[in-house]
């Protein structure tokens, strides 16, 4: 054991010696607390539902509701606590207000074991009692999910006030450890960044530094007065590089430039928390003032993991616990030899990490009063009593409010006090030997890293259970957090930008074609700017095409379905190389922000690896059941010609979608792009060249819909529509194909995927935080001109007041303007003729309803529609009913749950449909009631990802289809069974091959 080691030996050795010395549980308060924590420890899913019992409980007020939902979530329960339970919910039933109120107090007791006061005047009780502990104080403002300027100025207010009183009431306190009191002092205020601009968005950190840096500075310089601290407390990844950025900005201002007492906080659990620390400490040195850093491992670990994995990123945090454990030591170690320029705060309460700081200081050399441990209120107080006892100076994180907006903070901690992998729960709870407790973190990762290897290989052997769809892995997004990726996509607008104006070509039997007349596409933003022109094709073109594609089906239906495939990945590989490319195109074409052109290449992308990949899982015929002496298999053979009609919302994925569907099938293709988009649709032909499509076997054909696509549509060789665009032209298409005309080969096939009118219910209880921010995505998100967008929100009685008040205040917070600026969600909408007629309904809802709320300037330059919300609507007027497809809400008032299923079902569409709930039993109601293709649950109703959530309505929504799902391809195909008598004269082989690949395609 090296010296270090056992110096970090002995130091834990005697922390546990102190904290023994006044032995203390995990759970400190007694009762119904320690209670529940221990039944959570031993039970995952009691754990599950406590703490989601817990999240709900501050937005009741009913006692019968409390006990409503008491009964909801845990009288099912089946485990060996279920009969305790369940008497226990039927005892609370018999007199509901009153257990209602017994259990909110009980809660609220948690609660307050980690609040150290609802308001200024409260939490001094506890500061004071701190002090003649010896124990310092942060302060921080619980409240970390402002959803609109209005809250986000709300905390700016109370932070003023807050250091204002601290300031007062502190007035003759002095350094508790009596030495280099200059570089700690008394009043200590933590503040959470994003609680004070309501539109932070990764991809434009310049955004959200403007917004916050006005906001930050009257405090800064209210706290500088008073001789305060300020420290940046760290959230998530997503905020981390602008939280960085706006603290070197700030702190290089002149104004502030010499101003040593100012903090921000690394996370141990960041794999980039390294580079993080010492860019810090570079910029430190230049500036030449000391600031502080708080170092902790970090609270959002399973936020991330969840976050990362849902998009496809690489997880930002380190797996593996020991990884973080010796990341925070290596980070203590460069704190340390930095002193000169850094003031250290570890913040942690595991006894390893701060033994280590402790050694490792004194290795140094470094006076044990320049650095400081922090602590949580409400946990571990054993270790700081002994830290004080060490002389050792101790701060504790503190934090002020009320119940519910300390709801996410609260449950943060139980989730940490609770944790498996938690040092507290180890030494507090479960016992865990100090040997343990104090092993070097770096000899466990050596031993981790061969558990992940195992890990890795039991997980394919997994996949063989799992259906073929779930083993899908989807194409990730791109991640704006990062610089570099900002940067790409900078350059690409700069790049396609000096590409705009250019002509293309149609594509007709592997020939480029120019047409007398041409589609000039433009950019919605700057009407006045051409994306493109295209040529048009009419009658004559039309007819070409589809001899082509006539001609192609014949070799390409014999095609191995293998290299069908392959070329769908090929094109996936192309536009992943050219995504920002197309990204950027789209901004300009159709007017996407950044993050949905994102989207929508990724989606592009996913459908041809998912098409792909389901192709591989039907292509070869297969053995529908053994049977002895006989043979059936069942297998798909291509309809024919496909004429793909494609909308502009979605302008890449829903073309490529379609199209990639009809061709991995055996289809040949033609492809009409909207007029809107028929440049996007132009890179996708060049793509598919690129990728070696054969000729023929596509063919892009931009054209009127109502001359061309008409005439294509009752063409006789065309055996197969993919629509997906208005219930006009659709319902349309769907009659015209029902006509057989002279010549047709066989029936028609369409493939009808049409609009909605979806509806979003907010039930009273609700997390208004998560059901306001999703539902404003939901509506305004790419302008509204979602066929999934929510266009009805529908709002329980009990809530209604409180939602819409957050509801138009997070509204009138929305970024509106030019897409090509990052972090814009509410851009143009797609043309005049849209702009007119969104604007002739928003008339129509001023008569009807009482317009509520309307965005004040939007650009006007630009098809800019000011997103706007109708209150008072009648489930039966125009704008409750008829598919708008703009930035336009209308919000219904329900008596109750019966009421609000009965409106949102109300419609001709089954499109999509979301509710907002913490109620087990609504949930499960919506679950089976909502009526709608696909219904999504405590989340935005927008955002289908391929394979994950198969998307298509039913009703006058679509004939069923489910896009991205397992069952689409075969709405390509027909199936085909072939059966062969394999007896003779009684003797039949004993067995069957599983495939056979005689009979593939239609010779
Ligand atoms: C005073 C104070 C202020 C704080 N301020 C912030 C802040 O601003 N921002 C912030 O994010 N956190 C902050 N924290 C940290 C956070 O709230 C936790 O308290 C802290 O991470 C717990 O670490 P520990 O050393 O006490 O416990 P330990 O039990 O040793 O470590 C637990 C930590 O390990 C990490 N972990 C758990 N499982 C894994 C795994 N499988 N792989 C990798 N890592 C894993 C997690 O980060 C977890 O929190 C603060 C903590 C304190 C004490």
């Amino acid at each position: 054991m090296g010296a270090l080691q056992a110096e970090i030996q002995r130091r834990g050795e005697r922390i546990f010696e102190l904290v023994d010395e006044h032995p203390e549980p995990l759970f400190s308060k007694a009762g119904f607390y320690q209670r529940m924590m221990a039944l959570s420890m031993r039970d995952e899913q009691f754990k599950v539902q406590l703490f989601r019992f817990v999240d709900v409980l501050a937005s009741l007020h009913r006692g019968t509701d409390i006990v409503q939902h008491l009964d909801e979530y845990f009288a099912d329960m089946r485990n060996g606590y279920a009969p305790l339970i369940r008497t226990g919910v039927r005892a609370a039933k018999i007199l509901p207000f009153i257990s209602g109120q017994v259990l909110r107090w009980n809660v609220s007791g948690m609660a307050r074991q980690f609040i150290a006061g609802r308001n200024p005047e409260d939490v001094m009780r506890t500061l004071r009692k701190r002090r003649t502990q010896g124990i310092g104080f942060t302060v921080d403002i619980l409240g970390e999910a402002v959803v609109s300027e209005q809250e986000a100025n709300e905390y700016a207010s109370r932070c003023l006030e807050l250091l204002e009183h601290l300031g007062r009431e502190t007035r003759g306190w002095s350094d508790p450890v009596g030495k280099n009191a200059d570089l700690f002092p008394v009043v200590n205020l933590s503040v959470k960044i994003s609680a004070l601009y309501s539109q932070m968005n990764p991809a434009d950190p310049a955004d959200a530094i403007a917004h916050l840096a006005p906001k930050l500075r009257p405090i800064l310089r209210r706290a500088r007065d008073l001789g305060a601290f300020v420290n940046f407390d760290m959230e998530s990844f997503a905020h981390k590089n602008s939280t960085l950025e706006l603290f070197k900005m700030l702190f290089t201002e002149p104004e502030f430039r010499d101003w040593p007492q100012i903090g921000i906080v690394i996370q141990a659990y960041l794999r980039d928390a390294e580079d993080d620390l010492r860019d810090l400490l570079s910029w430190g040195r230049e500036r030449g003032t000391r600031f502080a850093v708080r170092l902790v491992k970090g609270a959002y670990w399973d936020f991330e993991q969840i976050k990362s994995r849902q998009n496809g990123w690489g997880s930002p945090v380190f797996l593996q616990k020991p990884e973080s454990d010796l990341n925070f030591e290596v980070l203590t170690r460069i704190l340390l030899e930095n002193e000169s320029i850094v003031t250290a705060a570890f913040g942690s309460h595991n006894v390893r990490s701060i033994a280590h700081a402790q050694a490792l200081a004194d290795q140094l050399g470094i006076d044990h009063s320049r650095f400081e441990f922090q602590l949580l209120y409400g946990m571990a107080g054993p270790v700081k009593r002994a830290l004080v006892e060490m002389g050792y100076r101790v701060r504790e994180y503190s934090p002020v409010g009320e119940l519910l907006p300390g709801m996410a903070y609260l449950v943060r901690r139980l989730l940490e006090n609770t944790s498996n992998e938690g040092f507290l729960r180890a030494k507090f709870s479960d016992n865990v030997s100090e040997t343990k407790l104090l092993r070097d973190p770096a000899e466990l990762v050596a031993q981790s890293s061969d558990g992940a290897r195992h890990l890795a290989v039991n997980r394919d052997s997994a996949s063989l259970d799992t259906p073929p769809d779930d083993i899908y892995e989807n194409a990730p997004l791109v991640n704006f957090v990062y610089q570099q990726n900002q940067d790409r996509m900078r350059d690409a607008l700069a790049q396609v930008r000096t590409q705009l104006g250019q002509k293309y070509p149609l594509v007709i039997n592997g020939s480029r074609v120019w047409t007398d007349k041409t589609i000039a596409s433009i950019n919605p933003s700057s009407p006045d700017i051409v994306v493109g022109h295209v040529a048009e094709a009419g009658i004559p073109e039309a007819e070409r095409a589809v001899k082509a594609a006539r001609t192609a089906f014949e070799k390409w239906k014999r095609t191995p379905f293998e290299t069908r495939c392959r070329l769908l990945e090929r094109v996936a590989d192309i536009m992943h190389r050219r995504r920002y490319e197309l990204s950027a195109l789209e901004v300009y074409e159709v007017g996407k922000a950044w993050a949905e052109a994102d989207g929508d290449i990724r989606e592009a992308m996913d459908f041809c690896l998912f098409y792909a990949h389901q192709m591989r899982s039907i292509g070869r015929p297969r053995l529908t059941q053994y049977v002895l002496g006989e043979e059936s298999y069942r297998h798909y053979w291509p309809r024919g010609v496909a004429l793909i009609i494609a909308p502009w919302n979605f302008p890449l994925a829903i073309l490529s979608g379609m199209t990639t569907a009809a061709l991995v099938t055996g289809n040949t293709v033609i492809m009409k792009p909207a007029e809107q988009s028929a440049v996007v649709g132009a890179r996708l032909m060049e793509i598919f060249e690129e990728a070696g499509v054969p000729p023929g076997v596509l063919n892009y054909l931009p054209g009127k819909g109502s001359v061309m696509g008409a005439h294509l549509v009752d063409h006789k060789d065309v055996d197969l529509i993919a629509f997906t665009g208005s219930r006009e032209v659709g319902l349309r298409i769907f009659e015209s194909a029902g006509k057989t005309k002279e010549g047709q080969r066989q029936l028609k096939h369409v493939i009808c995927e049409m609009g909605g009118k979806n509806a979003v219910i907010i039930d009273a209880d609700a997390d208004l935080d998560e059901a306001v921010v999703d539902t404003i995505y939901s509506a305004f998100g790419y302008q509204g001109q979602k066929c999934s967008a929510c266009s009805r929100l529908i709002i329980l009685e009990d809530i209604y007041p409180r939602a819409m008040e957050r509801l138009m205040n997070a509204a009138a917070s929305l970024r509106v303007g030019n897409p090509e600026q990052p972090g814009i969600t509410v851009g143009p909408v797609i043309d005049g003729t849209a702009h007119k007629r969104i604007l002739e309904y928003i008339e129509i809802g001023k008569k009807e309803s009482r317009l509520a709320f309307q965005r004040g300037a939007v650009p006007e330059k630009g098809f800019f529609i000011p997103p706007t919300i109708f209150t008072n609507v009648d489930p039966k007027a125009k704008i409750a009913c008829e598919e708008i497809f703009g930035p336009v809400l209308s919000v219904i008032k329900a008596r109750d749950l019966d009421d609000a299923f009965e409106i949102a079902n109300s419609t001709e569409f089954a499109l999509t449909a979301g509710f907002f709930s913490r109620s087990p039993a609504n949930i499960e109601r919506a679950k089976a009631e909502l009526v709608a293709g696909n219904v999504y649950i405590n989340r935005s109703c927008t955002g289908a990802v391929v394979g994950r959530h198969p998307f298509g309505g039913f009703k006058m929504s679509g004939g069923g289809t489910k896009a991205g799902g397992a069952d689409y391809l075969l709405h390509f195909a027909v199936p085909r069974v072939v059966t062969e008598n394999i007896t003779r004269h009684g003797f039949a082989p004993e067995t069957t091959p599983e495939f056979r690949d005689e009979f593939l395609g239609p010779r």
